[in-house]
């Protein structure tokens, strides 16, 4: 008995596990199968319908077809799970059970759908739609019949051809044609019919009877086959071309761009359709809780009467602003102005919404997290820790690191804005300033942009179509649609300036020419657009500097009264509270370190010797050392560089006023400093006295086929250590300077391109023996480290011999990924774009750290150098000190700091904080480090 129950057990338990898995998750009436975290598997959208309609909120009632489908699809050559069909079924029972209305009902109000796409992130406009799916000739008439509104029902059917037929059955635009087939065709009819171009509103019903044949016949004539009658088989098409658009062109650009993965695939979301256009008391709209642009806290979005939501997103008619709502639709603006509050408290973000009125009711059909400017986020975030929605740390995780440099950006400057004339006025989408020459197609922008020209690119109106062009241009104008439009949501998401829906602007395609405040401008002639005030002007004009900059680095008092300064000086704070790895600067005058230090910068992390020899007439010092003979007659050329590196170093330490300070040795082929043309080399012998002959010996001589791995870094001073000695030599000579004027100095002297620890070796003697002379001579005592790059693979896997002899390490990635991958970082732009494109590449390497690769070699050498040397002080100076991605790499390695260019310094702060935050080991008061940091930068501000 107990065995026969235990096998009926097993049983039941082998077939619980042989159940299907769920590929579709319904919602509706208050109760969901999914809710708000499930983003992974019902996309971003679907889960949040779920979980829209879990805390009661109004949605009309649908399905999500889960990611896992999307990833079955592509792994089955395109085909679904068998059971899929049937979890369909089911779902559209459930709606039919709580819309009251029937898919594919003939007699009585049919049930119509609307299929949407939905990855995990979302990505605005770049995978397909299909609305008022279920009509047929049948069902037209029975959803005419039941509203009493014929013209409505053959609008909707009209649009449904339209949609599906360019979407699943590919009626699209060919290279050669100028317009979209069905809206060539609805012009033509127009032009035909009324002699005009007549709004889509205006369409009777006999008007839309006729465009529905005439897209039949269209969708025969180029398909070879008639349209889809039957509702299933619509639906089962319309839910295959949502996971192709998966794959498709623009989605693949977009997820490239914000490193979404192939893998993650989209969900598929049906819902039962509503209708805004039933008539004037009905309607669609977008809309923002706060302003995306600005941050203000104010509804902020475009609405329609009497249209369908894709109206007021395509840009083709220019809404109204959301707020004229609350005189054509009082009681609808009312619930949604609750609706609004109820999800800020809910999801605490600032949510960006898709609703719909239908007869006055309102619904809701899609709330996401908005997609903001850096100054919006910045606003944002600082005002939800006022209102107690959010803590400071997830106000610091809400400010997106690598938007932070938006905030830095130039605004056009003041004087000649006040001169210039307004040539036309748009909608302000996307703040900023920029000028740029002008190209009205998205190919010739990017390949005008490629060959280094600054551009602008104008258009009537942006379709993901023109990505490429958006990416490459420094701003985007468009003539028609509003603030949610296409041009507008993707351009705020890249930084982009943009206005739109500048209707003064006329854009002719054909004679590629702009015609706005009368003047006509050709293709490759210069605009300028305010993105912050939705202005255009014609010619370039001047920028200026943001009023962070001011207010930062020119201690401008008006500047730091603003609010925009002070919420950033806040964000900073929180960000020095919330992570121990410093950020140090990569500079080579005072000016730059006095710029970095106002950034927050700790100390310098790379100062290039290099590019002090270039200046005035140390060149021809230089110049006579490399061209020395011997020893002596290169140390006297040596001499007389010594007093000017003294006073640069001088200069850097003041500046510094205490913080430490990483000066690399020489470092680069000695050819980099010798004149390569025939009038420079006959200049140089009569400057200096030689004979030109010797002069092009020497080039000659220096010559290398791969400089990048030739003598240079150590090996040049391991050839001529007396080049070592010199450097070291001003080093301490300034620092005893400073000491002896009663500044701090902490200076830390840097070998560069060690591999083997006995270069190392041989440098350190040098250096200490030099310190030890020059504070015997100078009479005073000052502390320094030495220490050395880990930029060449050999270096960091016996970073362990290494570190005998150095007292910290700093990553050199730049070398460390050319030497790593044996890719020059100066010769790869002829096959980046393959490799990205072909996904070798996830990013480009010299950019955002190869962590798999580059990174691992980082690792053993943290582990190796701090076996031997437990505490080594390690960093990282090579340009991915400033990229998010790194910077949370390098935390995660333990660094002591990052270290990058001045102006990238805040973003380096901010990407630091918000890896501490994440792993969990930034702490969780940020009371006492914000008193003090608010003491120092105010401090820092004043000077
Ligand atoms: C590096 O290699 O990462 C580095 C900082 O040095 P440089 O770019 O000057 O070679
Ligand atoms: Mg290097």
């Amino acid at each position: 008995m107990a065995t026969r129950k235990k096998t009926a057990k097993n049983a039941a338990k082998k077939a619980a596990s042989k159940k299907a898995p769920k590929y579709v998750y319904t919602w509706g009436a208050g109760k969901a199968d999914g809710h708000g975290k499930m983003k992974e598997l019902l996309g971003g959208k679907g889960a949040n319908l779920a979980e829209m309609t879990l805390i009661g909120l109004p949605v009309p009632s649908g399905f999500t077809i889960t990611t896992e489908v999307c990833t079955y699809y592509y792994d089955h050559k395109r085909t679904y799970p068998k059971v899929l069909r049937s979890q369909m079924e089911a779902g559209v029972a459930n709606m039919e059970k709580i819309m009251g209305y029937k898919f594919g009902d003939a007699e009585g109000f049919p049930l119509l759908l609307a299929v949407r796409s939905g990855a995990r992130d979302s990505m605005p406009g770049m995978m397909d739609t299909v609305l008022n799916l279920g009509l047929n000739d049948a069902t037209v008439e029975s959803l005419a019949k039941a509203t009493d509104n014929e013209r409505f029902a053959w609008d909707c059917y009209r649009r449904f051809i339209q949609m599906y037929g360019d979407v699943v059955l590919g009626v699209q635009k060919t290279p050669d044609e100028d317009h979209e087939p069905f809206e060539h065709v609805i012009e033509s009819y127009k032009a035909k019919t009324y002699g005009e171009d007549i709004v889509d509103s205006e369409l009777t019903a006999e008007d839309n009877k006729a465009l529905v044949a005439a897209f039949k016949k269209l969708v025969l004539d180029r398909t070879g086959q008639g349209f889809p009658d039957c509702p299933w088989e619509q639906l089962e098409g319309a839910a295959g071309a949502v996971f192709s658009s998966w794959m498709n062109d623009r989605a693949i650009v977009y997820r490239r761009k914000y490193g979404i993965p192939a893998a993650w695939g989209t969900a598929v979301n049906v819902q039962a359709m509503v209708f805004g256009n039933t008539g004037s008391n009905s309607g669609s709209g977008v809309a923002f809780t706060r302003n995306p642009a600005n941050g203000e806290n104010e509804l902020y979005g475009e609405f329609l009467v009497n249209a369908q939501g894709e109206d007021v997103v395509a840009g083709v008619r220019t809404p109204d602003a959301v707020a004229g709502m609350a005189e054509a639709l009082p009681k609808a603006f009312k619930d949604l102005m609750k609706v609004r509050k109820i999800l800020e408290k809910h999801f605490k973000d600032v949510q960006d919404v898709e609703f719909t009125i239908q007869d006055g009711k309102l619904y809701m059909l899609q709330t996401r997290n908005g997609k903001r400017t850096a100054a919006a986020a910045l606003k944002f975030a600082a005002d939800m820790v006022k209102e107690k929605l959010i803590d400071w740390q997830t106000a610091v995780l809400r400010n997106p690191a690598d938007q932070l440099d938006q905030l830095l950006a130039p605004v056009f400057d003041v004087a000649e804005v006040k001169k210039a004339t307004i040539i036309a006025k748009g909608l302000p989408a996307g703040p900023g300033a920029a000028s740029g020459k002008i190209y009205l197609n998205a190919d010739r922008a990017e390949a005008a942009a490629n060959k280094g020209e600054k551009v602008l690119l104008v258009r009537v109106e942006t379709s993901p179509e023109d990505l490429r062009g958006m990416i490459a241009a420094e701003g985007i104008l468009t003539a028609r649609g509003g603030v949610s439009s296409h041009a507008a949501l993707v351009a705020r998401q890249m930084g982009k300036v943009c206005v739109c829906g500048a209707s003064g602007v006329d854009v002719d395609y054909e004679n590629k020419t702009v015609k706005a405040g009368g003047q006509v401008f050709k293709e490759g002639d210069f605009l300028s657009i305010d993105g912050t005030a939705g202005t255009v002007y014609g010619g370039a004009l001047a920028t200026e500097p943001s009023e962070i900059i001011t207010g930062l680095i020119h201690g401008k008092k008006a500047s730091q009264k603003t609010e925009k300064y002070q919420n950033f000086v806040q964000l900073m704070e929180w960000c020095a509270a919330a992570t121990k790895m410093g950020v140090r600067t990569n500079a080579d005058t005072p000016e730059q370190v006095k710029n970095a230090v106002a950034f927050g910068a700790e100390g310098i992390g790379l100062t290039r010797t290099e590019h002090m020899f270039f200046e005035g007439d140390r060149i021809d010092a230089m110049r006579q050392m490399i061209l020395a003979e011997n020893e002596i007659d290169r140390k006297k050329a040596l001499k007389k560089l010594l007093p000017h590196q003294r006073k640069d170093f001088f200069g850097i330490f003041k500046a510094l006023d205490g913080k430490p300070a990483t000066i690399r040795l020489l470092d680069p082929p000695l050819h980099e400093f010798l004149p390569h043309t025939k009038e420079q080399q006959m200049d140089l012998a009569r400057t200096i006295g030689v004979k030109v002959e010797t002069i092009m010996q020497r080039v000659h001589d220096l010559h290398e086929f791969n400089p990048m791995l030739g003598h240079r870094g150590c090996r040049l001073a391991i050839s001529y250590p007396e080049i070592a000695e010199m450097q070291a030599q001003a080093i301490f000579e300034a620092a005893a300077q400073c000491v002896k004027k009663g500044i701090p100095v902490e200076p830390e002297v840097m070998v560069p391109l060690v591999g083997y620890a006995r270069e190392l070796e041989l440098q350190v003697n040098i250096i200490h023996r030099v310190a030890e002379e020059v504070m015997a001579a100078k009479d005073v005592k000052f502390k320094y480290l030495v220490g050395t790059m880990i930029e060449v693979p050999r270096g960091a896997v016996t970073a362990d011999e290494i570190a005998e002899h150095a007292q910290f390490f700093s990553f050199g990635t730049n070398d460390l990924t050319q030497t790593a991958l044996g890719v020059s970082r100066d010769d790869m732009g002829s096959f980046l774009n393959s490799y990205t494109e072909n996904d070798i590449y996830p990013k480009n390497p010299f950019a955002s750290l190869d962590t798999t690769g580059v990174g691992q070699l980082m690792e053993i050498a943290v582990e190796k150098g701090r076996s031997v040397r437990n505490g080594i002080k390690l960093g990282i100076c090579g340009e991915h000190g400033g990229d998010p991605d790194s910077v949370t790499f390098c935390h995660k390695l333990g660094l002591n700091y990052v270290s990058c260019s001045p102006y990238r310094v805040p973003v380096a702060r901010l990407a630091a904080a918000q890896a501490a935050i994440n792993d969990g080991s930034a702490p969780k008061a940020a009371r006492k480090a914000k008193k003090k940091s608010t003491r120092k930068a105010t401090k820092k501000a004043k000077k």
